[in-house]
């Protein structure tokens, strides 16, 4: 009787522990998903709180406007712990990616202490790169790197009140060893095997004192290990912490990503201080949805002497470009309806306006994907929302004006402007639902040829047949489904060129994002709104 009383706790202890995993990755997957949600109303705060405290100095009393500097700081903090918590979720929810390139380890120590120097000197601090500029290139994930390598280097300043700090670094024959070593306060030995757990602070007095929310070496632990390597800490309470950071000096099995594919470090003032150079004759457009941020980011532009063109959303972008082409754009990724990505499809298929230099400004996170997607369609830099730096900002900006333009990278042949044929146009349906079929045809019959296929292979083949002037794929099909359809359909050179529209009754949050990621031109959720189907279609056919 005991062993099979035993036998059922097994299986009940079994069970708790499957749902609470599938819960914790439920939770993971829910966080990873929200970050835009997350990011953007305190970017409002943070952007606002911004423009007051500049606009309002001198002018209101001294104590009022103090709470305006408290308001903006305790934003950024709580945006840079929203920012830990997404990092954290995203890697346990399996959704943090690599992107492995060949790069100097002494240029990237050399970034993250030329940023936090302004902090380092005024605590008296002295910083010291000690890798040699003659140290054989490494080949890894460079964010990955320059976020494990910055957390460590500002805790070394952040627990360090005199002395020094100083990044060596050794190659082994398959490792290269970083060491971080400060003359801080050091870490007492009952803490140390706990100092990489989440949320954990060594020493809660301390912490309190210092500030910090435990989940730094956390993540720069997990990054390290999803890199193959590790993390290795010695400390004496009252001399000292050394970090050394081991990573493979080739990781295994790696696809390197093109030299050239990593975004431009942030440009400084002086790079483009050096040409003579008006801003009143610049026009930049801004397409942005959220108003705190148009705000702010004319308020920046506008001091400057640009010319700001706003764009609240995707449509108005591609309207605004036709009336004016403008010197540069600054882009949200994320906007209701034509999003940013559609923005720059649409702007680089124009000759008029592929030359445009675009600056991305996201509160999304942005996936390899979606990377290589802006990297092809040259963009010019991008930018996370929230702690915007104005000096970088408008460096930036002046950069791009200055800049002559580039083509576009892309291997993406440029897709014609379509001008009405004679006739009518001849649209392919995909759709193994009749009913779908038959009310898509009574709504376009009157001034399309509206042809019909019941399932994928079928619809391949009519499509090689026939090259239609549009494609109407439904995603959820019998067999070969919407996704192999498509790729199928683009194999053929011949339809590369033909728009191919998603219709799904898919309408969770991010189908959309990730049906126009997968290449489609456009998508249509089912239901269709009758009264905008027909206009939607004769954009696509048509750009109009
Ligand atoms: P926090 O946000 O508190 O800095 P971390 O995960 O980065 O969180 O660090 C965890 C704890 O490890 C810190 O609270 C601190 O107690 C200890 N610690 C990390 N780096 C150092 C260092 N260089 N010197 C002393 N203590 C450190």
């Amino acid at each position: 009787m005991q062993s099979d009383e035993l036998k059922e706790y097994n299986i009940e202890l079994e069970l708790q522990k499957r749902q609470l995993d599938e819960a914790n990755q439920l939770k993971s997957a829910f966080l990873a998903n929200m970050s835009h949600e997350l990011r953007t109303p305190l970017n409002s705060v943070i952007a606002l709180s911004g423009v007051l405290h500049r606009r309002l100095k001198n002018s209101i009393p001294e104590d009022e406007y103090s709470y305006l500097g408290i308001i903006e700081k305790n934003g950024k903090q709580l945006l840079s712990l929203i920012n830990d918590i997404l990092d954290l979720s995203r890697i346990e929810a399996g959704k943090e990616e690599l992107n492995f390139s060949e790069f100097s380890l002494f240029s990237l120590v050399q970034n993250i202490l030329d940023s936090v120097h302004p902090i380092s000197f005024q605590k008296g601090i002295t910083l010291t790169n000690s890798i040699s500029t003659l140290m054989p290139a490494i080949i890894s994930d460079s964010a990955k790197c320059h976020h494990i390598l910055q957390n460590i280097i500002s805790n070394a300043i952040k627990f360090t009140e005199v002395g020094s700090i100083e990044i060596s670094a050794l190659r082994t024959n398959d490792y290269f060893r970083i060491i971080i070593r400060d003359t801080g306060i050091g870490i007492a030995p009952e803490h140390l095997p706990f100092i990489f757990d989440e949320f954990r602070q060594a020493d809660d007095k301390a912490s309190r004192r210092y500030g910090g929310t435990g989940l730094g070496l956390a993540i720069a632990k997990k990054y390290t290990l999803m890199l193959n390597g590790e993390i290795e800490v010695e400390s004496q309470p009252g001399l000292g912490s050394v970090f050394t950071v081991i990573l493979p000096a080739v990781p295994s099995g790696v696809l390197i990503s093109k030299p050239g594919n990593e975004f431009p470090a942030a440009t400084k003032s002086s790079d483009a201080a050096t040409s003579h150079f008006d801003a009143h004759q610049k026009t930049i457009l801004l397409v942005e949805d959220s108003e705190p941020q148009i705000i702010q980011l004319t308020e920046i532009l506008k001091t400057e002497g640009y010319n700001i063109r706003v764009a609240r959303n995707g449509k108005e972008a591609l309207e605004s470009v036709k009336m004016v082409i403008p010197d540069a754009m600054i882009l949200d990724l994320m906007m209701p309806e034509v999003d940013g990505f559609e923005v720059l499809r649409s702007t680089r298929n124009l000759k008029e306006t592929r030359k445009i230099p675009v600056l991305i400004l996201s509160a999304k996170h942005v996936t390899k994907q979606e990377l290589s997607f802006l990297y092809e369609n040259n963009i010019h830099q991008l930018i996370q929302k929230g702690d915007i730096s104005r000096s970088e900002l408008l460096s930036n900006i002046r950069n791009m004006v200055t800049t002559p333009p580039k083509e576009t990278t892309g291997n993406k042949e440029e897709r014609p402007i379509r001008l009405p044929k004679p006739g009518k146009a001849h649209i392919l349906h995909i759709e193994d639902n009749p009913d779908n079929l038959a009310s898509v045809k009574a709504l376009l019959a009157n001034n399309f040829v509206v042809t019909d296929a019941p399932d994928g292979p079928r619809g391949l083949q009519i499509a090689r047949e026939f090259v239609p002037d549009l494609i109407l794929l439904d995603i959820s099909l019998p067999g070969m489904d919407g996704l192999t359809v498509f790729n199928e359909l683009r194999k053929d050179n011949r339809l590369q060129n033909v728009p191919i529209i998603a219709l799904t009754a898919r309408a969770m949050k991010g189908d959309r994002e990730n049906l126009l990621e997968h290449g489609f031109d456009g998508y249509i959720s089912k239901p269709i709104d009758n009264d905008i189907f027909e206009k939607q279609i004769n954009e696509w056919l048509y750009g109009k």
